[in-house]
């Protein structure tokens, strides 16, 4: 399994599969395994680097959000403590989410060695933006509403490391499963933490982290611009090529169809 960065306080797993990130915090009592994901042999490489790490008393498993392929590995780890959102325990598409796992594992014959289920929350973020505490460490958590409605962030204050799901990613634009609205006052919330000056590591659940915040700041600009473009197109003030846009990105194939969903939610949420 590609590691796409190590250190002594992170560690960021690529999977194969839609360059899905695995994110390991390392604290000096505690570790927290973010969105474990994908083929059996990727986590079972997880699960071994996680065996030779010095025994810690705790251990947490974060959920960004309840997306299929950020919960898949739920199950694979066991004794953890699990964390997410409010809305992530109340998400009522369960069965369809877990029907996503299943869908594409039937398409690759993949086997798994455990129940795939949706993850029981043992620590629930409430309030939509809160500090916690773990081992021995404070940490921010905040809500992210707009790609899905069940999405937080994870910013380890001290060290700056900013966790954003499916935010600010180098390889897509905003995929809008959930509000246009609610996207862009995600991405003021993330702006404002990132010109705040705080964040020495952005990682998101697709591509590539950064440590340059001129370039944290140009994902933001351009997740604005998109938004923009599209809302623009919709209210007839200006059509969008997407054709053209989209070639900057690395897999424009698969890209269209999220588009074509995007385009479909503002008409419902934008009015002419
Ligand atoms: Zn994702």
């Amino acid at each position: 399994m590609r590691i796409q960065f190590e250190s002594k306080d992170i560690v960021i797993f690529e999977s194969a599969l839609f360059r899905t990130t695995t994110t390991l915090l390392l604290g000096d009592e505690h570790i927290i395994l973010v969105d474990p994901n994908w083929f059996p042999v990727e986590l079972a490489f997880i699960k071994d680097y996680i065996s030779k790490l010095r025994a810690t008393a705790e251990k947490y498993l974060f959920f960004t959000h309840s997306d299929y392929d950020h919960i898949i590995g739920y199950n694979f780890f066991t004794g953890f403590k699990t964390i997410a959102s409010r809305n992530f325990v109340n998400q009522k598409a369960e069965a369809a989410i877990l029907d996503k796992i299943s869908t594409i594992d039937d398409d690759n014959y993949t086997l798994r060695e455990y129940k795939v289920s949706f993850p029981e929350i043992d620590i629930v973020i409430e309030e939509r933006h809160t500090q916690i505490q773990l081992g021995n460490k404070n940490y921010e958590v905040g809500y992210l509403l707009g790609h899905n409605d069940d999405s937080i962030y994870l910013l380890d204050t001290e060290k700056g490391t900013l966790i954003a799901g499916d935010y600010l990613s180098n390889i897509e634009f905003p995929y809008l499963y959930h509000s246009f609205h609610a996207y862009i006052q995600s991405l003021n919330t993330l702006s404002e933490i990132i010109t705040s000056g705080q964040v020495s590591m952005l990682i998101p659940g697709h591509g590539d982290f950064t440590s340059d915040t001129q370039e944290m700041k140009q994902r933001v600009h351009d997740s604005r611009d998109y938004l923009a473009q599209i809302r623009q197109d919709h209210l007839g003030e200006k059509p969008f090529n997407f054709e053209a846009y989209v070639k900057r990105y690395s897999f424009p194939k698969v890209m269209s169809k999220f588009h074509e969903a995007n385009m479909i939610l503002v008409k419902k949420e934008v009015n002419k």
